[in-house]
């Protein structure tokens, strides 16, 4: 390339805008379902929470972490996913919209390659999508803020939407109704209303419920079938071979508090 001469066209190229990530910082991209309100509503999602499509979210940030480079972390609710990129990462010369556009498109295809896995019967009608934003994060501190604020939102929606259906579902309110009834409550309030009308308790609430999608890396010990020919023997033989092998992994615990940082320190290394 460097010895062939440039066409007269090839001055476009500076036009191009720079976005380059400041370095040393975490890159976030956040993803989020483009009108999943009518998406969720036309594929008949379990209301407030349809473990399907939790599941499938996660299938697809799995598979991005996997395929994509330099992601420590995914965490995960809702519509919406995150993705962390380790602080030193150089990959596409840290441009935001590389960041991004990878994120986004490699999420919204494994979203309808996967479908079917999580979704056996029900069809999948229209192409879903999903917009993303970069946000550049400074510190461990405001990072560890960002993580801590979307699981608050989790929290927060999650508490209210439980509450929200229950009245509609089984006191037969309608969202209208039920709205105005949790005009105003606290979240002690609407603790209260599920534990004296529904015997609910909303600490025994599903974790993936209650607090979201965390996606970290593990070392997974896997044992795996291999055909092997040992020398001087003219058959194959199977034999088990255990090998180390590095793997997104979800969990659902809180990472508001410390505990999660502490028993992680390498995610922010
Ligand atoms: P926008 O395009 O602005 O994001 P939206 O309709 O996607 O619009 P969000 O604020 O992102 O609005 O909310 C996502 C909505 O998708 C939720 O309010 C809920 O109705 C629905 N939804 C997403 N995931 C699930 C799920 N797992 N179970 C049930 N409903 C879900
Ligand atoms: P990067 O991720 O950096 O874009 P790349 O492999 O996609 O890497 P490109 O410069 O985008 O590199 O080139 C796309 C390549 O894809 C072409 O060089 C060609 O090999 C292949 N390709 C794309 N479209 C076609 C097509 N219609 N027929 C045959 N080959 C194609
Ligand atoms: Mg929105
Ligand atoms: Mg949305
Ligand atoms: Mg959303
Ligand atoms: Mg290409």
């Amino acid at each position: 390339r460097g010895v062939m001469a440039k066409s007269k066209f090839e001055y476009v190229r500076d036009f191009e805008m720079d976005d380059t990530c400041l370095a040393h910082c975490w890159v976030v991209v956040r993803l989020d379902g483009r009108n999943f309100h009518r998406f969720a509503e036309k594929h008949n999602f379990t209301k407030p929470n349809d473990s399907r499509a939790l599941e499938l979210m996660t299938r697809c940030a799995q598979t991005v972490m996997t395929q994509l480079e330099d992601i420590v972390m995914a965490y995960g609710q809702s519509d919406e996913y995150s993705f962390i990129f380790k602080r030193k990462s150089n990959w596409f010369r840290r441009r935001a919209s590389k960041f991004m556009t990878n994120v986004a498109s490699q999420f919204a295809s494994s979203y309808v390659f996967y479908w079917k896995d999580y979704f056996k019967d029900q069809d999948l009608l229209y192409p879903p999508a999903f917009d993303g934003r970069v946000v550049v994060y400074p510190s461990n501190q405001t990072l560890k803020d960002y993580l801590s604020w979307r699981q608050a939102d989790c929290h927060i929606n999650n508490l209210y939407n439980t509450v929200f259906w229950m009245l509609i579902q089984r006191s037969k309110l309608t969202p209208a109704q039920a709205q105005e009834r949790l005009q105003g409550t606290l979240a002690a309030d609407k603790n209260e209303i599920l534990f004296s009308e529904y015997n609910v308790n909303y600490n025994n609430e599903p974790p993936m419920f209650r607090k979201g999608t965390v996606m970290i890396w593990k070392k997974i010990k896997e044992v795996i079938s291999k055909e092997i020919q040992l020398p001087g023997e003219t058959e194959e033989k199977t034999v088990e071979v255990a090998r180390t092998r590095t793997k997104p992994v979800a969990l659902h615990c809180d990472i508001i508090g410390d505990a999660f940082w502490k028993e992680h320190p390498e995610i922010l290394e």
